[in-house]
């Protein structure tokens, strides 16, 4: 450890998009012929060819590479803005570019809001786990505490109980952040009508985030609560549904204030001229990405019933474009504690010597819909997988 560092974070693991590791170290196991990249929870569809075209016309006739990009993305904000209000059934101009703070990736924008309510020793976060992992990662590199209260084995809702005793016995220093995934990854479920009842009735100086990263799947949103309440921020991004990951675009709609706080505590360039233009067009253009989502959502339905039939598999329902699974009791009668993550694991390893890339996270396996091939693949991987399970 260099003496310079922070302490605390040597013991800090990088987020590691592709745990179990997507490289081709394993010399003596021979490379499967397609892979299936479905731990990461993207779209499996690139933009169209025509829309990709626009976008390099648009890069050769109207981009400046030697000038930086637009800083305040005006335009972006406004079209997002119209976007969110027909989205969430909103009148127009409900919500206006006053609203919209725009990130690169809404990780940034998860870092941005840490650094406006909780560096310095100002605040600590809670989440309720298993939930997405860049919170806490984002929150350990500002140096600031995280705690965290779990979930219902079954239903995956959280502990209401031990959140609201979070919160009254945390001090030093206060929970200043509740971040909510709507619906949660890796487990699927959406906030329900209790757990929204329990955000909103949250003091004033803490402010609820809830993430609506899958928003377009699950078609619930909960950004009409920002106009009530000053302390709630609503993250959507366009790496997922819209197909565009590889851009790096996220936002965040919440009251002006925040979102003036936002943009004080953002780099001043942070989202690429291209990046712009490529929101820009998914948006002109939504109808059409958004077309591929009840093929997806009926991808999703058929692989959910096919895994159900596993007796040896106890499989969640799912509100985004991913499904979530563990080993069944059943399975797992008479054997020791750690027979679940082991037999996990050994289906994880499995399906990727055979091509189909998954996430082991939050003591489950995370599946991602892909295209109709790729969950048939998934499918018959999976099975194979179980039929291989060794004792556990
Ligand atoms: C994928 C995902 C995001 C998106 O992050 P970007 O930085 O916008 O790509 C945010 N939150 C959750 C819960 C996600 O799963």
């Amino acid at each position: 450890m260099l003496p310079f560092l922070r302490p605390d974070l040597a013991q800090l693991t990088a987020y590691t998009p592709h745990p179990g590791g997507s490289d081709d170290s394993d010399a003596n196991v021979t490379s499967p012929q397609t892979i299936d990249p479905l731990d990461t929870n993207e779209s499996p569809f690139d933009l169209p060819i025509a829309l990709k075209e626009k976008l390099a016309d648009s890069y050769l006739s109207n981009l400046a590479s030697n000038r930086y990009p637009d800083g305040e993305h005006l335009r972006l904000k406004q079209a997002i803005a119209d976007y969110v209000n027909e989205s969430a059934k909103l009148p127009v101009d409900a919500l206006t570019t006053a609203n919209i703070s725009i990130g690169n990736g809404s990780d940034e924008l998860i870092r941005s809001l840490l650094i406006a309510t909780c560096v310095g020793g100002a605040g600590s976060i809670l989440t309720a786990n298993p939930t997405f992992s860049m919170y806490a990662i984002l929150a350990r590199t500002l140096g600031v505490p995280v705690v965290s209260v779990n979930r219902s084995e079954q239903t995956f809702e959280v502990d209401l109980a031990a959140a609201q005793m979070a919160i009254e016995q945390t001090h030093q220093p206060p929970i200043r952040i509740v971040f909510m995934v709507h619906p949660n990854s890796p487990t699927g479920n959406a906030l329900t009508e209790a757990e929204l009842t329990w955000l909103r009735g949250l003091p004033e100086d803490i402010l609820v985030v809830v993430d609506e990263a899958y928003f377009e799947f699950s078609q619930r949103t909960t950004v009409e609560e920002v106009r009530q309440h000053p302390n709630w921020v609503v993250l959507h991004t366009f790496s997922k549904a819209f197909r565009l990951a590889a851009h790096r675009v996220g936002y965040a709609i919440a009251h002006p204030t925040l979102i003036g706080t936002l943009e004080k505590t953002r780099l001043p360039y942070n989202l690429p001229s291209f990046s712009q233009t490529a929101a820009l067009l998914a948006l002109r253009h939504r109808q059409e990405l958004l077309e591929t989502i009840p093929l997806l959502l009926k991808e999703r339905s058929t692989l959910l019933h096919a895994l159900r039939e596993e007796p040896t598999l106890q499989v969640w329902p799912s509100k985004a474009n991913f499904i979530y699974l563990r080993l069944s009791q059943k399975a797992l009668d008479g054997t020791a504690p750690q027979a679940q993550e082991r037999g996990l694991n050994q289906l994880f390893q499995t399906l990727k010597s055979k091509g189909t890339l998954i996430r082991q996270t939050g003591g489950g396996l995370r599946i991602t819909i892909g295209t109709p091939e790729e969950n048939q693949r998934t499918l018959t991987h999976l099975k194979q997988a179980i039929k291989t399970l060794h004792p556990l």
